[in-house]
């Protein structure tokens, strides 16, 4: 199994918190999604096999028209080999996908249907115009409604993306989004503890004290909260921020945290191809020209041994179905399989990890698996570092 990822450099206005790369210049789209079709004809030969995902993340992918999007998909079926059904994702912000921009903007829900979109991956982060305007989101409360309504009419397949840890976020409000969100009735929800990175208009505000700092033990209680209302409501906690109804996994997130490749195409996105990570350029202009020249401007790291065991381990314990200790002693020896158990035993010891044992009946054996106890979630990733090998490869 492979993906592509294309990035779409663009969007209307910056979020306060926002460290991915975009423009809000959108003089350059066209010449841009020209260098896009470019780059997946120049990378048409690398050994990726069947495809099963399509990834459009950004960005603002629906900011795209109708055109570019059949440009892009024209592009990628005379290039590649596509599976037979295809999860086909588009992240989109609500001001892009309301009634009145609908009507009136480059991008039709009848287009998005055509090329093949069948999943909408949607911005809504608060159903409270605090939040919204804290985080300087371009939409408001009532577009958001009205573009899961919209979605809902046309696409079974709906994810939509919620913030909690906002400065000035209390609990009961946080609640409520989070009502809010399983009353809609969709299948996927994604919840992002909100991060300050450097660089970002959120830090500066913090900084000069104009906008609070939050604490670890607030986003920390925001969290529970997410993972007892989503667990009454049926979704599952399938990956640390992922929560979706059986049947409605991201395919696609699932090949990152299961270590497939996938190739990502465009300004600052980033390739994975068993062996070696690549990642463009983030420039718009600097990554047009060269592309517009057949160079590909990215740069690559080959893993080493002690790299792919470190990913293997912050990936997989990420998800619900942790690490399989098999696996482990298979793909990096007993030595490894060990040393991760010995270090696990101070986290087992607390309650954070566990080892369960499930039986497969293909192999008529009993599997076991590594994984992070519901009490030790919010604090997985440095769980998952305390697993790592420190030591030169
Ligand atoms: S819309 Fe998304 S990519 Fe664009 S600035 Fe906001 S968070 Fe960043």
């Amino acid at each position: 199994m492979s993906g592509i990822y294309i990035h779409i450099p663009f969007c209307k206005q910056a979020c306060h918190y926002c460290d991915f790369h975009f423009s809000t210049t959108l003089k350059k789209k066209g010449k841009l999604v020209d260098a896009l079709c470019k780059e997946l004809v120049l990378r048409k030969d690398e050994p990726i096999g069947e495809v099963q995902t399509i990834y459009f993340g950004g960005g603002t992918p629906s900011l795209l028209s109708s055109e570019e999007l059949e440009k892009l998909f024209k592009t990628i079926y005379s290039n590649y080999t596509i599976s037979e059904a295809p999860e086909i994702t588009l992240e989109a912000n609500p001001d892009d996908l309301s009634t009145e921009a609908l009507a009136k903007g480059d991008l039709s829900v009848k287009s998005m249907k055509e090329v093949g979109i069948n999943r909408l991956s949607i911005g809504i982060q608060s159903f409270f115009e605090e939040d919204l305007k804290l985080l300087n989101r371009v939409h408001s409360v009532d577009e958001a409604f009205e573009c899961v309504e919209m979605a809902k009419e046309h696409f079974d397949n709906i994810s939509i993306d919620l913030i909690y840890g906002i400065p000035g976020l209390s609990d009961v409000r946080w609640l409520e989004n989070v009502h809010k969100a399983i009353a809609m009735d969709i299948p996927h929800i994604s919840c992002y503890a909100l991060t300050v990175e450097p660089k970002t208009a959120l830090k500066a505000f913090i900084e000069k004290g104009i906008i609070p700092a939050v604490e670890d033990d607030v986003a920390q209680n925001q969290h529970e909260i997410l993972l007892r209302e989503t667990e009454k409501a049926g979704y599952d906690n399938y990956e640390f921020s992922n929560f979706g109804k059986p049947g409605f996994y991201s395919q696609n997130n699932m090949g990152y945290w299961q270590g497939k490749t996938y190739l990502g195409i465009g300004p600052s996105a980033h390739s994975y191809d068993g062996d070696q990570r690549s990642w463009n350029i983030a420039n718009n202009s600097k990554y047009i020209d060269e592309i517009e020249a057949g160079i590909l401007p990215s740069e690559q790291e080959r893993l080493s041994s002690k790299d792919k065991y470190n990913e293997y381990v912050m990936t997989r314990l990420r998800t619900q179905w942790g690490i399989s200790l098999d696996e482990v002693r298979d793909l990096f020896g007993k030595e490894r399989h060990d040393y991760m158990l010995e270090q696990a035993q101070p986290h087992i010891d607390t309650g954070y990890l566990a080892i369960i044992s499930s039986s497969d009946s293909a192999k008529k054996n009993s599997i076991e698996q590594l994984i992070v106890t519901k009490k030790g979630k919010f604090l997985s990733d440095g769980i998952a570092s305390d697993l790592f090998l420190i030591e030169p490869a």
